[in-house]
């Protein structure tokens, strides 16, 4: 197993990680809170480098990104573990079963993803999602230097509960984000994920003040997360602490895992849709076949910019330089 980074070493053989804030003091020849950070004789080891448990090439709407490359395709992979334990997790076969099952993963070194990632000439780089990335921190960091080194690009999902020293080099190789912003309290944090709010609203700000390219997902789930009051101070705080030009993408849930709630309904998706339309510029909808809130718009002019059906993507009325080719509004986006 390879030693992991961002830990102390404790009296007793115990050992502090210091990856994420849950900050797991580990017994010898335990692992932490999400399973994959084991602690054998003092040493903390990642039990989860080199362990492929998904690899696919995606298309990048699917991370999902719609600003960062639209219509590109993205070599994804993840592995076993999650520092959150999300009752409606939509991946919970790869968050939450153990490294241990390794029939279930794949053996694979950085170089060879680089390789892979190399392959095929309209792969733009290699994103680090499916489960949470920060739990493979170490093989997340040495494949994205060698992505760097490639010329291609390095792209981050996840729920950003993680310390500010590691987040701190994660930015040096990371060109974009997708941060899941699960909810605006920290009750449903606590009791629904297992997590901590103002954690990931420490990352998004450090995120967006490093100038690195940032959309925030938030799934909506009926009568948890679901509540006007709560959105408003929510779009209020992106707006005013990070900016209205980030774009959110608002998806619709359906039971998974341990939730077994209804699936969020259409016309709530909607009327948070267009609240959030009042204060940002780029608001989207997922998980909703035959989608009205999937193509971009001029946010001056009204301006179709880019046309969306399913993952597939059409760029209709922007110029070279990401500018309208109506008004010239500048957009905020990347390729
Ligand atoms: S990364 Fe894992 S072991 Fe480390 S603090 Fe977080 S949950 Fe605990």
């Amino acid at each position: 197993m390879h030693e992991a980074r961002y830990y102390t070493q404790k009296s007793g053989n115990k050992t502090r990680c210091l990856l994420c804030p849950h900050n797991c003091l580990i017994a010898d020849e335990k692992a932490g809170i999400c399973r994959v950070r084991i602690n054998h004789g003092g040493v903390l080891y990642s039990g989860v480098y080199g362990e492929v448990a998904a690899l696919h090439a995606d298309p990048i709407e699917k991370k999902p990104l719609y600003h960062f490359y639209p219509g590109s395709k993205i070599l994804s992979i993840g592995t076993a573990g999650c520092n959150l334990r999300c009752e409606f997790c939509q991946n919970y076969n790869l968050s939450q079963f153990e490294p241990c099952h390794s029939s279930r993963t794949r053996k694979i070194t950085p170089q060879q993803l680089v390789h892979l990632a190399l392959e095929d000439n309209e792969n733009i780089g290699i994103a680090y999602t499916y489960n949470e990335p920060t739990v493979f921190f170490e093989m997340m960091t040495d494949t994205a230097r060698l992505v760097r080194e490639s010329g291609l690009k390095n792209v981050v999902v996840s729920n950003g509960f993680i310390n500010p020293e590691p987040l701190k080099e994660l930015l040096e190789t990371t060109d974009a984000f997708n941060i899941d912003l699960k909810a605006f309290n920290d009750f449903f944090y606590k009791k629904v994920t297992g997590g901590r709010l103002v954690p990931v609203m420490d990352s998004l700000k450090m995120i967006h003040q490093a100038g690195r390219h940032l959309e925030i997902t938030l799934l909506l789930i009926p009568g948890l997360n679901d509540s006007p009051e709560e959105f408003e101070r929510m779009l209020e705080w992106i707006a005013g602490q990070l900016s209205p030009d980030i774009p959110l993408h608002l998806t619709r849930y359906f039971p998974a895992w341990k939730m077994d709630r209804p699936p969020t309904p259409l016309h709530t998706l909607h009327q948070f849709t267009e609240m959030a339309g009042s204060k940002l510029n780029f608001v989207y909808t997922g998980n909703v076949t035959g989608n009205l809130y999937s193509s971009t718009f001029c946010p001056d002019c009204q301006q179709l910019l880019i046309e969306r059906q399913g993952y597939g993507c059409k760029i209709k009325g922007l110029s070279k330089d990401n500018k309208c080719s109506g008004c010239g509004y500048p957009i905020p986006l990347v390729q």
